[in-house]
């Protein structure tokens, strides 16, 4: 039986703990579980899943009901019949969560075509944020954390294959066997890797770990479990901060180097950066901000000895985690005439990609950390979210939008949410605080780091972040989809005086991460093109 919990869902309150002890537990408000627990939690886990109050519990479809429906999936059982292309040839290219959620929506929405999900890892589609908690602390095995089977789909799954080009004229995708599948529709969900370390030689060192696939995971897991002296950690981003959150509760000694004034500062603001880096330090982790790592430095025999750090400083480490983000997985669409690039796959908001023109194409469709989509939330700005609910999100409407004609497509308009778990506090976002020029503490203390901070843009509620009280978030989204007035004023927030915003500190969003590669020719609008010039690959 395989078990996952939607935890953009989840409201932490507990009742499945209650109900199957051995395979959920709750600290503080955050939920790890067990997703793949024995045949003998069965009963216990039905009635976990039949008690959950938000439906957050999924469970194998062939096995048993299934419990919970997606936002897009209730739409779907809402809306009347349309002209639907039920036969043809569907390809998917990237057999994760986006692709694999999409595969099980196409059946649904009654293609009976032929169907082939193309993907270059050999394990069918697995979680990867329980690879960064449960797997590392060695709760949970690193080989159980397939994703369960929302329904049995009847598809080619080509495994261990990647895809090495795109031909949108002649609809081909090209694997790297040499062969060519065709297809009416394709959809783009190659997601992102690991960023490496830059320096090759460095990276190679025995004991340098990334983190993003079931491998990664399992080898980082079994270089914690031999106890190293020290672990750096490099990058204080979500998935670096939860590294080392398990470090400490794995009692290990960890220092890690973050070239931000704090953690999370990129994600959240300077402001919960500043909570955030009161957590590490409370919780034992040699934090370094404003410090970047500039050499990596091995033994005589290729080991990891340590690092040098922009400060003159040296930290003594046997392991060492780059989590320094992630690059999207577009270089197979080179040549494509895709606006693909470092930013992603550009994409209208109905999943449609866009040429290298600015034009929506008809055939082909875009989900999951790859998309850049436009948010007509977000004064229609072009963003790319790497969470777990967008990815599906987004895949349930291209997968509706691959079968259904003009008039009855969607709009991927879902507002994002995320979560990450660490030090023991279950921390939770909905909207995009980066789009803010002011945050207020609504609800709760930072001291006691159980609170509900409130973004505002010119005006506006654009975001909230909640430590420990995700029971909230439901009730902000609702603000934030009214484009509420900002700052929030609530008659069921029970304060003695009005909270003061202060300036958001985010990172300015109209930063590009990358320069602009496009150079445009011709003069008469029937000749003029524009032409991507990719950077090399890194
Ligand atoms: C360690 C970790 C922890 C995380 N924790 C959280 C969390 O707590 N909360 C949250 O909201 N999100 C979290 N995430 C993010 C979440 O897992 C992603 O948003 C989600 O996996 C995106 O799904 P995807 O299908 O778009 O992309 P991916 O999961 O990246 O899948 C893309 C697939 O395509 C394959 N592929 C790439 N190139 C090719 C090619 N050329 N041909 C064929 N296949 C190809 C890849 O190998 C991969 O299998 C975490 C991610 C990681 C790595
Ligand atoms: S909301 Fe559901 S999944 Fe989350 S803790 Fe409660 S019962 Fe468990």
């Amino acid at each position: 039986m395989r078990v996952i919990v939607d935890l953009t869902r989840c409201q932490g309150y507990g009742q499945c703990a209650f109900l199957a002890p051995d395979v959920f537990t709750v600290r503080d408000e955050a939920l790890l579980y067990d997703l793949d627990p024995g045949g003998e939690q069965r009963e216990h886990v039905l009635r976990a899943a039949a008690a959950c109050p938000v439906q957050a519990i999924h469970l194998d479809w062939t096995q048993t009901r299934r419990v919970g429906l997606s936002s897009a999936a209730r739409l779907l059982a809402e809306q009347p019949a349309a002209a639907k292309m039920t036969e043809g040839h569907i390809v998917i290219v990237g057999a994760s969560l986006a692709g694999a959620r999409a595969a099980g929506v196409l059946r649904r929405e009654g293609f009976g075509g032929t169907l082939t999900v193309i993907g270059d890892e050999i394990h069918e589609p697995y979680d990867r944020p329980p690879l960064s908690k449960q797997v590392l602390t060695g709760q949970v095995p690193s080989g159980h954390t397939m994703l369960p089977r929302l329904r049995e789909v009847e598809a080619e799954w080509i495994a261990g294959t990647p895809a090495t080009g795109l031909d949108v004229a002649n609809k081909r995708v090209h694997l790297a066997d040499g062969r060519e599948i065709g297809f009416d529709r394709v959809l783009l969900a190659t997601g992102t890797r690991a960023r490496p370390w830059p320096n090759e030689a460095e990276a190679a060192l025995e004991g340098v770990h990334t983190l993003r696939t079931l491998e990664d995971a399992a080898r980082l897991r079994e270089a914690l479990a031999a106890r190293p002296r020290r672990v750096l950690v490099l990058g204080a981003g979500f998935t670096g901060s939860e590294i080392a959150s398990v470090c400490r509760e794995l009692d290990l000694p960890v220092t890690v180097v973050e070239r931000g004034p704090s953690p999370l500062v990129s994600a959240l603001g300077a402001m919960i950066g500043g909570v955030a880096a009161r957590m590490h330090r409370d919780h034992g982790v040699d934090l370094r901000c404003d410090t970047t790592v500039t050499a990596l430095e091995g033994d005589a025999e290729g080991r990891l000895r340590g690092a040098r750090l922009s400060d003159g400083s040296t930290v003594e480490a046997d392991v060492a985690v780059v989590a320094l983000g992630s690059i999207r997985n577009v270089e197979w669409l080179h040549g494509s005439g895709l606006a693909a690039g470092v930013w992603g796959v550009a994409c209208d908001a109905g999943c449609r990609a866009v040429d290298t023109n600015g034009l929506v194409t008809d055939d082909v469709f875009v989900a999951g950390d790859i998309a850049r989509f436009p948010h007509p939330l977000y004064q229609y700005q072009f963003m790319t979210l790497e969470h777990w609910g967008n990815a599906v999100a987004q895949a349930e409407i291209a997968a509706h939008n691959m079968v259904s004609d003009q008039a009855h497509r969607w709009p991927h308009l879902s507002v994002p949410v995320f979560w990450s778990t660490q030090f023991g506090v279950n921390i939770k976002s909905v909207g995009v605080p980066t789009f803010a020029d002011e945050i207020v503490i609504a609800q709760g203390s930072t001291d006691e780091r159980r609170f509900v901070a409130v973004y505002g843009y010119q005006g506006r509620v654009t975001a909230a972040v909640t430590f420990d009280q995700g029971m909230w978030l439901e009730y902000y989204q609702g603000l934030i989809e009214r484009a509420a007035p900002f700052p929030p004023v609530s008659r069921h927030v029970d304060r003695r005086e009005a909270p003061r915003p202060v300036p958001a500190q985010v990172p300015d969003r109209t930063v590009a991460t990358a320069g602009a590669t496009v150079v445009v020719t011709g003069h008469d609008p029937a000749e003029r093109r524009a032409t991507l010039l990719h950077p090399p690959r890194r």
